[in-house]
This record gives C-alpha cells, sequence and structure tokens, in this order.
C-alpha cells in the first residue's frame, strides 16, 4: 500500500537535497570531509536531542548555504518560506564584517537570536568544535583551535537555557579543549 511520506519529512529531506546540490563542490577546511557532512551532522544532533521540528531541523541543513555559497535569502524564502530564511539569516555573519568582527558579533547577539536560531548555533559550535578534535582545519595552532574553543563556549554561554541536552553536550566537547 502506497504511504504517502509526512509533509514535514518532506521538508527536511528537500532542504537536504538543496544544501547538497548548493555545496556539491565544496570540502571543510580539514580538506578531506565533503561540505555537506557539516549541515547533515547539524540536523543528527539536534536530533539526537530530541528535537524534531522540521522548520528548525530544515534550517540546520540550509544554515551554511548563504554565508558560504552563492545563494541568497531571497531564494531560501521562494524555496522554504519565510520562517527558514528567517533563521538561515540569524544565522549567517555578515559578509560586510571582517574576520574579527564577526566573531564579536556573533557573541553580542547571541542572547537576542530567536529560539529557533539559537537550537541551531548550538548545534553548530558543538559540530566545529568536535571537528576541531577529530578533522581539525588543516595548518591550525593549538592556540588557534584552544582559541576557537574559548569564543565557542562564549557564543554558546550567552543561549543558555536554550536547551538543557544540547548544552549538556556542547560542555562535553568543551572538556575535550585541546
Ligand atoms: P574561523 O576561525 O572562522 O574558522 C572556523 C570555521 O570554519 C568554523 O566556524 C566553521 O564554520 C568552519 N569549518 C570548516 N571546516 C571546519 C573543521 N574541519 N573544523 C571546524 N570548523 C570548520 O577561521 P577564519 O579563517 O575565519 O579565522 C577567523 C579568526 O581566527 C580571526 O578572528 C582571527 O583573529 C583568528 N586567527 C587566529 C590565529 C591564531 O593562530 N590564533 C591565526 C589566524 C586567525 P561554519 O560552520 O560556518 O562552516
Ligand atoms: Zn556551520
Amino acid at each position: 500500500m502506497y504511504v504517502p511520506m509526512p509533509t514535514h519529512m518532506e521538508l527536511v529531506l528537500q532542504a537536504a537535497a538543496f544544501a547538497a546540490e548548493k555545496h556539491r563542490t565544496q570540502r571543510r577546511k580539514d580538506v578531506e570531509t565533503p561540505y555537506i557532512n557539516h549541515p547533515i551532522q547539524l540536523a543528527y544532533i539536534l536530533v539526537q536531542a530530541n528535537i524534531e521540528d522540521s522548520v528548525v531541523l530544515a534550517a540546520a541543513l540550509l544554515h551554511d548555504t548563504v554565508e558560504d555559497t552563492s545563494t541568497t535569502l531571497d531564494e531560501i524564502e521562494i524555496v522554504f518560506g519565510y520562517e527558514i530564511a528567517r533563521i538561515v539569516a540569524e544565522c549567517s555573519d555578515d559578509k560586510a564584517q571582517t574576520k574579527l568582527e564577526r566573531k564579536q558579533a556573533q557573541i553580542d547577539r547571541a542572547a537576542r537570536l530567536s529560539r529557533e536560531a539559537r537550537l541551531v548555533k548550538i548545534a553548530d559550535k558543538i559540530a566545529n568544535v568536535s571537528d576541531i578534535e577529530g578533522a581539525p582545519p588543516a595548518g591550525w595552532s593549538l592556540e588557534r583551535k584552544r582559541e576557537y574553543f574559548d569564543w565557542s563556549k562564549a557564543v554558546v554561554d550567552r543561549m543558555r537555557g536554550t536547551n538543557a541536552s544540547l548544552e549538556k553536550r556542547f560542555d562535553a566537547e568543551y572538556l575535550k579543549r585541546p
């Protein structure tokens, strides 16, 4: 018997397919890992924390498309609607800023993000500190890895009270600070 796929699952898989297409030529900074592994990792971290809101999962899958590919927010809104576009916008750095300004802006803005964006952001920090342990960016010194861990913690600390399970997982990752 044919059972139609629930709409929420369709949305999540559509976002996965869209992100895979957009990131298709890219790799993570360890140079080996296909880029799409990272957004999929975020969605997996969220589901492991019992977050099954398809809007949040789709936004997680799309979170780096605007920052790291030629995708525009308008395009995200046309395909996925206003709410997902708004979460992706909240999770995207302002490319007009310097690298240093972006780092500070993430700390400054963290507490004012929507709950949905905070969930995606915390999952992003979990994934990235875990990768710095397991598949680090090529050429990073010990000092740079430590700086990244500490900056991530500063961002997450401003979002405490969002989701206990995610925060606990971040804290467990932070204990592995090199
Ligand atoms: P980032 O510190 O921003 O690079 C980390 C980002 O790269 C992550 O947030 C993640 O972002 C992405 N990423 C891709 N692959 C990986 C991976 N395998 N593991 C973890 N993260 C990955 O690098 P920048 O080059 O932008 O440097 C910016 C800052 O670093 C500046 O503020 C500068 O001051 C500082 N710096 C420090 C140095 C030092 O030796 N201490 C040297 C040079 C710079 P996403 O999830 O968005 O893809
Ligand atoms: Zn990311």
